[in-house]
């Protein structure tokens, strides 16, 4: 599998190169040259497979250069039922016949990303290691990405993780989630400013050649290719999971923000899994709604993002649509590039009446948004019905889903994170406290490690430079 970039490089990389990289050197990102196409026979021989065996199989795919035997060591690791809280990794709940949820937050943080991270963080380890070189991974966070990274990363070799978040502005749990860490290669780094801040130090950071290379700076950001891979392989074992054939169709309901997670789905899909639906559900950040709706991409200013009871989806824009409209405009990556100038001068792009907009229908989108009432309703109406608690942001998947549901088709709602999380809003909807899972009821008694420093990228390097892997 060789690998190109949206806006036209023809990198000639493999899996293992695109892995270390950010964007591409010509500002896009990573993209195989073309997806898998199964066949029906590999459809039924993966439908019995547990989860490390099915996540082999789909990431062989996408990282042919790496041997076999070290990939598979690699997933097993990553998927332990130790990790993920049952061998299933990613449980299939059914409320009523045909209405599910897909559990992908049973890992270290409680939250999607960590199914992904897991993976990132093996095959950081063993790239590094073959390669005998280190890395330091910058990032800033607002809560869920630092957190699921960190659990990753803790206790790897040759790998140190310095992880910003906004002095004071997280929840406790989120903070302690984070600050409780006390291996020696994380470092929280807690930035007198607002998220926005932390991430201008990261940019000011990474625009230091000389530093980003004496010092082999690495991000962990949703662009990733290798998270986006790892993502493909729960769509599989949702399918599975919901239907009992493979001649039988499903939908997906996917609470979206940067569009990483449903752009596996769409993955999936191009692969020849039968999904009927892939059904995008935003906040009251509606960039992704207002497109599929219309065919105008709208990114919206810093200042014009709400803040949201569902914020891991509060967005400006969406770092992985650009994957998506680069299939939809017949893989042209000059078209894609124009677009994306358009979208940086002039803040819009509009594919009514273009070919690309007529391609749309047969992707199997559909989409809806959602606000705070709607997700306290749904909320509400999941726990009186199903007895069930969910989070913020599985609500809004499950409001817009429930929405597009159509007689036949298994519905299968993405649970992204769980209600612990959320206490809050929870309180709010149910007038209770949502039930901590094992190990985290005094999360926040434990001790934690963090230090306070300004919203200054000189600072922050020389904090990386006293404290980083050499
Ligand atoms: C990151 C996140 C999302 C959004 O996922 P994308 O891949 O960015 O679309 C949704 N819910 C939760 C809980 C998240 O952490």
């Amino acid at each position: 599998m060789r690998y190109q970039s949206t806006r036209g490089a023809a990198t000639e990389q493999k899996f293992s190169d695109v892995l270390l990289e950010g964007l591409a050197p010509d500002g896009g990102l990573a993209m195989p040259e073309a997806y898998p196409k199964l066949s029906p026979a590999d459809l039924q021989r993966w439908r019995t497979l547990a989860y490390p065996e099915l996540a082999f199989e789909v990431l062989r795919l996408f990282a042919d250069d790496l041997p076999a035997d070290d990939l598979r060591a690699m997933v097993r690791r990553a998927y332990t039922a130790e990790l993920f809280g049952s061998a299933d990794i990613t449980p299939l709940r059914t409320l009523e016949p045909g209405l599910h949820i897909l559990g992908l937050s049973n890992g270290p943080t409680l939250a999607f990303k960590d199914i992904a991270m897991q993976f990132l963080g093996q095959a950081f380890e063993y790239a590094l290691e073959r390669s005998g070189s280190t890395m330091n991974i910058l990032g800033a966070t607002s809560g869920d990405t630092g957190s699921s990274a960190e659990h990753a990363m803790r206790g790897k070799q040759r790998l140190s993780v310095f992880m910003l978040s906004p002095h004071g502005k997280m929840s406790p749990f989120q903070a302690a989630q984070m600050y409780s860490l006390q291996e020696p290669n994380i470092f929280n780094l807690a930035v007198r400013g607002v998220f926005d801040d932390c991430q201008d130090v990261v940019k000011v950071v990474n625009s230091d050649a000389a530093f980003k290379a004496r010092y082999r700076i690495g991000a962990v950001n949703s662009i990733n290719w290798a998270r986006i891979a790892a993502q493909i392989v729960y769509y599989f074992k949702g399918y599975f999971a919901a239907t009992r054939s493979n001649d039988e169709q499903v939908a997906f309901a996917v609470p979206s923000g940067n569009f990483g997670n449903i752009y596996a789905g769409h993955v999936a899909r191009s692969m020849g899994l039968p999904i009927k639906r892939l059904i995008l559900a935003t906040n009251e950040n509606n960039v992704l709604d207002e497109f599929f709706r219309t065919g105008v991409y709208r990114v919206r200013k810093t200042a014009e993002v709400f803040q949201t009871s569902s914020p891991s989806m509060d967005i400006s824009k969406a770092s992985n649509f650009e994957r998506y409209v680069f299939d939809l405009v017949g893989r042209d990556a000059r078209q894609l590039a124009a677009l994306w100038r358009q979208v940086e001068t002039t803040g819009v792009f509009d594919l009514r009446g273009t070919t690309a907009h007529a391609a749309m229908p047969a992707t199997g989108f559909v989409s809806g948004s959602s606000s705070h009432s709607d997700r306290l309703q749904t909320i509400r109406s999941v726990y009186e019905t199903y007895g069930e608690v969910i989070d913020t942001h599985t609500a809004d998947g499950i409001k817009v889903g429930l929405a597009h549901r159509e007689p036949g088709v298994p519905l299968v709602c993405l649970e992204t994170a769980l209600p612990a999380k959320f206490a809050e809003t929870i309180r709010e909807a149910l007038g209770i406290d949502p039930e901590r899972p094992k190990g985290f009821e005094a999360l926040e008694s434990l001790p934690q490690r963090v230090t306070v420093v300004d919203a200054d990228a000189e600072a922050v390097k020389a904090f990386v430079a006293a404290h980083a892997q050499t």
